[in-house]
């Protein structure tokens, strides 16, 4: 009977260990680790932007503790998908090609990674990491350190299950301090 309960019991817990494995909710994403085609099946509008759902409590709780601060945050990019990204890819490629027409397209991709992902290894095509701007200077895209969101950012995103996945001090893109991705409260902080 013991043993029963026993073997029961490992069944159990390797049925959630595998389930936790295969939701790339939990998977790291990087150049060289890729999602596939991977597409969630939970997104909805949130402030008109396709997100995963099971984010949004968290991301209320952001934006509303940021507006008691005076910060006004907006979610301006969410799930972006495969296929999305496959143009997005294209467009960057070709403006590097178009500022300097003696690049290959393969050192222009080179350049265009550096700062955008290839299609396949963005978070963004997880659901759940968003980018989020502030007013402060009309939503656009500025690490500036003088910027109220970016220090507000890097001390608060935490608390909410957020992590900015691409630091001051990071090697794999350019320091992105509004593209923040989430994980699950028990999971945080995320291993690296
Ligand atoms: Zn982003």
């Amino acid at each position: 009977m013991m043993i029963k309960r026993y073997f029961f019991f490992v069944l159990i817990i390797s049925v959630l260990m595998y389930a936790q494995q295969s939701d790339p909710t939990y998977k790291k994403v990087s150049k060289t680790i890729s999602l596939g085609e991977y597409a969630p099946q939970d997104i909805v509008m949130f402030m008109g932007k396709p997100i995963s759902k099971r984010i949004v409590p968290d991301l209320k709780r952001l934006i509303k503790a940021a507006k008691q601060d005076g910060l006004t945050l907006k979610p301006v990019s969410g799930y972006r998908s495969y296929s999305h990204q496959v143009k997005t890819f294209k467009r960057w490629t070709d403006r590097e090609l178009k500022k300097n027409p003696r690049l290959t397209r393969k050192q222009a991709e080179a350049i265009a990674n550096t700062y955008s992902a290839r299609p396949g290894h963005s978070e963004h095509q997880l659901g759940t990491t968003v980018d989020i701007l502030s007013s402060e200077n009309n939503y656009k895209f500025s690490s500036d350190q003088k910027l109220k969101y970016v220090s507000w950012l890097e001390k608060n995103a935490g608390r909410f299950n957020f992590k900015i996945s691409f630091p001051k001090d990071g090697t794999e893109y350019v320091y992105e301090p509004w593209h923040i991705r989430w994980y699950p409260s028990k999971w945080y902080p995320p291993k690296k």
